[in-house]
């Protein structure tokens, strides 16, 4: 008999399994795939940095390295060995887990799992015995109406074809101008791809920052990726190693066709619970086929939980974590808590675009009265000595009370710098309390600080 049985191996199912562990309790964990890690270390966040690093280190080859005086470097890109490089990241990570399962006496039970009643999972025929059950079986593709998905054709393609693509593209469509298809979208342009992104809504990574968006886009199209904007995508039809895309203007219901050699649909995720049994067993859903929790990520079935993507809440691996790591310690008895006001959000391009908290707009929505303290890179020394001075710190803040309401940041490194940002929110601070710390000089970091003290008094190098 287990105490808890996780089903799922990703990033919110195998941290709660080593939390649960380190707390003492019985822990097996059922994974249908071959290898540990989930969406996130097998297809999603681990495999599409390694590519993003891969080609930003031959962008910077290209563009900035004579700049600098590194003259006559000539890069030519081997896609298979870049692959190969991609595939030992994700290797070592994914053995990583089995290493951390073994140190923690957690079983790894392999197979696909279902319900059968509370208290019992089903692997193949045996029926495993356990206490509590946590669902941390995630997401994967959406489906798009019209659109076909082959990843093996390698034509038209979701998140996990476009990262195993037979060979680098020389154009091709982005379906969704969100985080998944930037970041893919970026990878083939940088190694070559004439890339077009096509989106139905009139911005891009809807929910961002207004001001982030806009410079977002701009910087992107500086970087050669075209966008077609308010555009409904009604089919994508694959012929001859080509695929060609029907979309419909939403501003005079015009239709047009692209063709191109890879489509890559990127219009978002649905929760993965197929199989589970859960209608059967009784767990209430959301109108939108999430499974339902209360704040202890408790379903409607007494001793079974659930996290991570299968549950409502941003869709990142971060957020699935720290659920893992609060609900084992709400299995175990304890306290188990999840800030979703401060969980950031980063999208891995370059610039890097990063973000905590409320926007400007859902702040002036909710009727807050914000300062806003903005400061730009190029007042940052060490961002122009990297050619990286496009973009800018955003921090909001509580006009009266000064308390940091949210962080807003496109350029170097904005996925590091938000955590100070966060550690900050956490604690309540406010934005005097950032100004006023010491920020190491010449560092990317200076920046904001800046913001914090265009908030008050002023910055000093903008
Ligand atoms: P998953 O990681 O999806 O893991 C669920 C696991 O459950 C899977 O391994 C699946 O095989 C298994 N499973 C499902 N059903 C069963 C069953 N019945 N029996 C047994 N096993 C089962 N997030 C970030 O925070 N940062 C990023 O940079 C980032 N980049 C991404 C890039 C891409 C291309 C994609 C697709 C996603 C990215 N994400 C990123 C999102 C991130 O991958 C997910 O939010 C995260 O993996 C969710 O974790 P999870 O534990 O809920 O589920």
């Amino acid at each position: 008999m287990y105490d808890l049985i996780v089903i799922g191996a990703g990033p919110g199912g195998y941290v709660c399994a080593i939390r649960a562990a380190q707390l003492g309790l019985k822990v097996g964990v059922v994974e249908g795939r071959e290898t540990l890690g989930g969406t996130c270390l097998n297809v999603g966040c681990i495999p599409s940095k390694a590519l993003l690093h891969a080609s930003h280190m031959l962008h910077e080859a290209h563009e900035n390295f004579e700049k600098m005086g590194l003259m006559n470097a000539h890069v030519d890109v081997d896609w298979d060995k870049m692959q190969a490089y991609k595939a030992d990241t994700v290797a070592g990570n994914t053995k990583g887990i089995e290493f951390l399962f073994k140190k923690n006496k957690i079983d790894w039970i392999k197979g696909w799992a279902s319900i059968p009643g509370a208290g019992k999972v089903q692997v193949g025929d045996t029926v495993h015995e356990t206490k509590t059950i946590v669902i941390a079986t995630g997401s994967s593709p959406a489906a798009l109406k019209g659109v076909t998905v082959d990843n093996d054709a390698g034509v038209i393609v979701d998140s996990t074809g476009g990262l195993a693509l037979p060979k680098i593209p020389k154009s091709m469509v982005v379906i969704g101008a969100g985080v998944i298809g930037l970041e893919l979208g970026s990878v083939y342009a940088r190694l070559g791809a004439e890339v077009t992104v096509v989106e139905y809504l009139d911005v891009i990574t809807p929910g961002m920052d207004g001001e982030v968006q806009k410079q977002f886009q701009k910087v992107l199209v500086k970087q050669g990726l075209k966008f077609v904007m308010g555009a409904a995508v009604k089919s994508a039809e694959a012929q001859d190693g080509q695929a060609t895309v029907t979309y419909a203007l939403k501003k005079d219901d015009s239709e047009h066709q692209i063709t191109a050699d890879v489509v890559l649909v990127a219009t978002g995720r649905r929760p993965h619970l197929d199989g589970l049994g859960l209608d059967a067993l009784g767990v209430a859903m959301t109108d939108r086929g999430f499974v339902k929790v209360d704040d202890h990520w408790a379903t409607s079935v007494k001793g079974v939980y659930a996290i991570g993507d299968a549950v409502p809440g941003p869709m990142l691996a971060h957020k699935a974590e720290d659920e893992g790591m609060a609900v084992a310690e709400v299995i175990a008895g304890k306290h188990g808590h999840v800030n979703y006001g401060v969980i950031p959000g980063v999208i891995y391009t370059t610039p890097e675009v990063a973000n905590v908290g409320l926007t400007e707009e859902q702040a002036k929505e909710g009727g807050r009265k914000v300062k806003i303290g903005k400061f730009p890179f190029m007042g940052n020394a060490r961002a122009k000595a990297q050619f990286q001075g496009d973009g800018f710190v955003k921090l909001i803040a509580d006009a009266e009370t000064d308390r940091i309401l949210g962080c807003h940041i496109i350029g170097p490194s904005a996925g590091d710098l938000i955590h100070e940002v966060c550690v900050a929110m956490e604690f309540g601070a406010s934005a005097e309390d950032l100004a006023l710390t010491c920020h190491a000089h010449p560092t990317v970091s200076e920046a904001v600080r800046e913001a914090a003290l265009a908030c008050g008094g002023g910055a000093i190098h903008a």
